[in-house]
């Protein structure tokens, strides 16, 4: 394999690799910005539809979120590390949420604890409608913790960490 390219440069083949398969999975990387033009529940319902909310022009990802006394739509911006959401009633800071599919009801598993409460966790959304946990955008289910990553290929792409806490 070749390892310079004709001008000297090293190649990275996996950054390559990875790169293109993001835009298989409608990662699209753009001026800095990543966004996620498509996502999945585990039944393969699309989260992201035309009619969402939108940030920027992107429609944002529709999920159910459901506190201890009430459910509503929210809409999260598509945008890797945007903190912007669409929603009518503010949770509790630091209220977990039960988040699931609009259309079908199905929960989002849970991927991997988050240490920002004792409680916490990553759900998994998916990237395609294969719903493998190799390619997910992983969300915090604390409201107010802003923690995301994205996984392809069973590695992290890119990741969101929240500045403080959600205690
Ligand atoms: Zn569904
Ligand atoms: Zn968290």
């Amino acid at each position: 394999m070749e390892i310079f390219d004709r001008k000297g440069r090293m190649i990275f083949p996996d950054v390559e690799r990875l790169r293109k398969m993001a835009a298989e999975k409608g990662i699209v990387a753009q001026e800095k910005k990543i966004w996620i033009s498509q996502v999945f529940c585990s039944n393969g319902h699309p989260l992201v539809r035309p009619e969402n909310a939108k940030f920027d022009n992107e429609p944002g990802i529709h999920l159910i979120c459901e506190g201890e006394t009430f459910w509503q739509s929210v809409y999260l911006s598509p945008f890797q590390a945007d903190r912007r959401k669409e929603y009518k009633t503010e949770f509790k800071m630091g209220e977990i949420l039960h988040i699931y599919c609009p259309e079908c009801h199905v929960h989002f598993p849970k991927f991997a604890p988050h240490d920002c409460l004792a409680e916490a966790m990553y759900l998994a959304l998916f990237l395609d409608q294969e719903a493998n946990f190799y390619n997910t955008v992983c969300v915090c289910n604390v409201w107010g913790c802003y923690s995301s990553f994205l996984r392809l290929a069973g590695e992290i792409f890119s990741e969101a960490r929240s500045q403080k806490s959600a205690r």
